[in-house]
Parts: C-alpha cells; structure tokens; sequence
C-alpha cells in the first residue's frame, strides 16, 4: 500500500472524518486510516450541539445533518429536571440537533468522498515515530503489512488511542469507579410522551425515542453503580434495573444493542507531539453526559484542520504565525480540561447522589438553575457556544477598549448587507476555509498587510444590520476560517494599523 499523503489521520470516526474534509478543502493530500473495513452501526452519540452545527454552516454542509435529525430546544446537565435552554444563545442554531452518530459518520463520509479524501478501511495502525522531516505509520491491511509516510500524524483513533500511547502521551485522569447500562430496544408500552428523564434514590433514567417502536433506554442503577464496565450487559437485568427506578420496564424486548459505560475520565496531557497531534477521544474521554464527547472532538478538528492546511501551504506567512501549530494546543487543551470538570461534576450528581444528601443537592441545584443565569453559563458550556479563544493569533494593532472586546469571539451567521443594495451572510464568505477581513466601516481603508498570505484572506464590505451598537468603534473585523475574531482594527486607525 502506498500514499502521497501529506497529512495521514489515524480513525474514520467523526473526528478524523471532518478533519479530513477541512483539510482537503484547502487542497491538502489526506489519508484517513481506519482499523474498521465498515463504519459501526450503533450510535453512541444521539446529540448534535449548536456550535457543531455553525461549524458545518461554515463550510456550507449543515443543511445535509439538519434534513436528516430533528432540532430540540433544549437539553440536560446531570438528568435535573430543569432543562437547558439554548433558545437563548446567539446563533442561528440556537437548538441541538438530534441525529444519531452513525448518520453523522456517513454525511462526514460522503463528503469526505466529495472533496477527494482517501479514506482507507480494513488498515490498522501499528507503530508510528517522526522525525524532524515527517511521520511514519506502520501497520497491517487485509494481512498485509503496511509503511506510510507523511509530513504530520493525526492520532483520531479514540480512547485507546494507539498514536497516543506510541507518541509518548501521558493520559491521567479519574479510574472508572461507576457505571450505568444502556439498551437501544423496542418498548410496547412507552412511557406518556414517549420521552422520560427521572432521578430518585434509587437511581436515575433516560428513555429516548429513536423512531418507530425503537427506544434508547439509559439506567443509573444505584444497586449496580459499581459493576465493572467490562460486565456484559442483558435484557433482562435492563429491565429489572429499569424497574427498579421507575416502576416499570415499558414492556422492552427485541434490544439492538446492549453496552454499560463508565465515569472515567482522562485527559491527553498535551494535544501535540513535534508532527504528531491529537484530537477527539484520542485527547478526552469522560462520562457522556450532556452529548458533549463528539462535538467537543469535532470541534477540536476544526481547530487543528484550517491551521494545518494553512502550515502546509506555506499560507502563515514567516511573521506573527510562526506558533499557529502550538495554537492548536493553546486554544484546544483548556476546552478539554473544561469539559473534564463539567463531566465529573454530572458524574458526581448522576451517580453519587443517591442518599438525601445528594438528592437535596440534585433538588438545590434544579432549582438554581431556573435563573437565567446559571442557565445561560450551562447551556453555553455544553453548547459550545461560550468558547472563547483568549489571544489573537496575528500581530494586532492598538485598537483599544472597543476592539479588545471581540479578540477570540465566536460570531454567527451575520446577515450583511453589501453597498450595491446585495445581501449575502458572513459564513458564506467563510465556506472556503479561508480567513475574512470583513470591513463594516466603508470609510476605513482596504488592502490587507498583514502576517497574513493575501491569497488567504478574502476581503469583504458589508454592514451588520441590528449590530451597529456591537461594533461601534471597530472598523475591521478580522475573522478566522473557523469563525472566530481574531482581532477588531479601531474605526480611527493609529499610524501603525496593519491596513494599508
Ligand atoms: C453511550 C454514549 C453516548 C454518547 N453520546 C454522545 C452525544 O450525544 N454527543 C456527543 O457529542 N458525544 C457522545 N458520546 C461520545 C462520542 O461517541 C465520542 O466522543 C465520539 O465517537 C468520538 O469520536 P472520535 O472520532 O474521536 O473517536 P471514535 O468515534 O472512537 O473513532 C475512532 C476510530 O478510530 C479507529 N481506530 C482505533 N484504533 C485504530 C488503529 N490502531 N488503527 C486504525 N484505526 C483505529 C476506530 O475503528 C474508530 O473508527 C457518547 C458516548 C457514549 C459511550
């Protein structure tokens, strides 16, 4: 087997599949090895959050995910009964899109197909190393071994991660001390609504419909919270621990898939390796609680995906960008260590919190979430939508108050409105991959001179109607292929502003 590689990712899961796709959409040779010869049918993930769904309006694919899943408005930390309100959050996906991973896996796919990705099946990776020069992948595909060779390494093989463990990566964390079932099964008589989320002291339960007579069935048994993970998991004992807590097992039979997952919770101690990097369940694995494990990993790829390409194509240009790589880790590492907090605390209130004490907690904090708040900060976290990059990545000029507030914000879908009376919308400017300097003061100069390769930024003229009080005082908007300012150039530009 052999490759013209530049960037080789190990694992077709979500993960490795975007990052393919925002790699070849800048023209980076990719090949994506998986162990698999078929992609899994089972769904771990049912959640698709906000920001991933703005991530795929960026490239102009969201669309495909939400003609195939069903926007919900709300979602849950730790099971409490009040419910994360996301209606609130600025975007234009203010909802999380229910859709089961394996179709997710199959839109990254056909896409992945679409741009020329070479996405190769039945390969196992084995042993890999780098040297100052690239990377090596060895391995075996259909008994027979393989070397492949590559300027940089993706490790987006999951948990176990093999590249992980070769490159060295310490990966701590908390032992998997509890454990809760789950059963895709049909229910002959499902609970009124069809839906069910309860938490008493005898544990907690999630019933979801996945279409048809088909139920996802999630049970925190307190009688079983310590069976070890690896204990297989049977109809019979779902049906018990499901009666246990809620009185009844809905008449479940004909289970699909039966599986027990843990609390562990681990994070990579750092996302790269010299040409080696991770992402996804390679880097983070913890409790799935909230449907954040996928999107914080697909999220992850983006990052690393526009700033690879732009390495690779000699685009960062010598100045300024010099650190773009390390970036990756700088902005990508606290958004793992956050998500570790959040999981553990939801681990700590879903299955810890069976005796009063932990009910009355569970009962305080329901309650504290009501306010708007509390409820906001939650729904941001889990969303996606609170991340916020802390440094620009180019050189920026003194802009003051009025600028420093839009260094490393997300922005959504802004609709504009052109000079010549055209409309258009921000991320349509942005679905190539490439960075926008969008200009909403038309009096402030064109021409671009920063540390930037011009054939890297589009420039666009365009008012924001209904964000005028937003930007007041900014002149330029300086905005990264994912979205994010990276810096605001001030409507009264000092003699050093990088515009020229
Ligand atoms: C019950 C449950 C429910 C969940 N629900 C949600 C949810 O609603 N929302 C959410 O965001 N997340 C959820 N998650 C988490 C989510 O499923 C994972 O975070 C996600 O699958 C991670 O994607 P990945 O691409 O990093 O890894 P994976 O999906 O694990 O893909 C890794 C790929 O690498 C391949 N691979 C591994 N080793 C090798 C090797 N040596 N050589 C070649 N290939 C290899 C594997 O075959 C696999 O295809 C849930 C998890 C569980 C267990």
């Amino acid at each position: 087997m052999t490759s013209n590689a530049e960037v080789i990712v190990a694992g077709a899961g979500p993960v490795g599949l975007l990052l393919a796709c925002e790699l070849a959409l800048a023209g980076v040779r990719v090949t994506v090895l998986d162990r698999r010869t078929e992609a899994v049918p089972q769904s771990r993930a049912l959640t698709m959050h906000g920001r991933t769904l703005e991530m795929l309006a960026l490239r102009g694919v969201a669309g495909r995910f939400l003609a195939r899943g069903m926007p919900i408005p709300s979602g849950h930390f730790a099971g409490l009964p009040t419910r994360l309100d996301f209606s609130a959050c600025d975007s234009s996906c203010p909802f999380t899109l229910f859709i089961p991973q394996s179709v997710t896996e199959q839109l990254l796919e056909a896409w992945a197909g679409e741009l020329g990705v070479d996405v190769r099946r039945g390969a196992t990776v084995e042993s890999t190393g780098q040297d100052e020069e690239g990377v090596w992948v060895a391995g075996t595909r259909a008994g027979t071994p393989f070397r492949l060779e590559a300027r940089y390494l993706v490790g987006a093989d999951g948990a176990r991660s093999l590249v992980r463990r070769q490159a060295g990566i310490a990966f701590d964390g908390v032992p998997p001390t509890r454990t809760a079932m789950l059963g895709d099964v049909l229910l002959s008589t499902p609970p009124p609504g069809r839906a069910l989320s309860l938490g008493n002291p005898a544990g907690g339960l999630m019933v979801v419909p996945l279409g048809g007579e088909l139920y996802r069935v999630i049970v925190v048994d307190a009688q079983e919270i310590d069976v070890p993970v690896e204990v297989p998991v049977t109809l019979d004992g779902l049906a018990a621990a499901t009666r246990r807590v809620a009185g009844d097992d809905f008449g479940m039979h004909a289970p699909q898939w039966l599986s027990r997952f843990s609390n562990q919770t681990c994070l990579a101690q750092s996302y790269r390796q010299g040409r080696i990097f991770l992402a996804g369940d390679a880097a983070h694995i913890h409790l799935p609680a909230g449907g954040q494990g996928m999107n914080v990993g697909m999220q992850d790829a983006m990052n690393l995906g526009w700033k690879l390409a732009g390495v690779l194509r000699g685009r960062a240009g010598a100045s300024g960008m010099a650190s773009l790589l390390d970036s990756y880790e700088a902005e990508r590492h606290p958004v793992g260590a956050a998500l570790y907090r959040n999981t553990l605390a939801q681990s700590a209130l879903m299955m810890e919190s069976f005796d009063p004490a932990g009910q009355a907690l569970r009962a305080t904090l329901s309650e504290l979430m009501k306010g708007p708040e509390l409820n906001a900060t939650l729904a941001h976290e889990l969303s996606g939508f609170g991340i916020r990059y802390r440094a620009a990545l180019l050189p920026t000029p003194q802009g003051g108050e009025a600028c420093a507030r839009w260094t490393g914000r997300r922005v959504p879908d802004w609709p504009l409105r052109h000079a010549d009376g055209t409309a258009s919308s921000l991320y349509r400017h942005l679905a190539g991959g490439r960075w926008v300097a969008l200009r909403v003061d038309e009096s402030a100069q064109t021409g671009w001179q920063g540390a930037l390769d011009g054939g890297w930024v589009d420039m666009v003229t365009a008012a924001v109607p209904g964000r005028e009080a937003e930007l007041e005082g900014v002149a330029v908007l300086v905005v990264r292929p994912d979205g994010y300012v990276d810096h605001a150039i001030a409507a009264v530009m000092p003699a050093q502003a990088s515009l020229g």
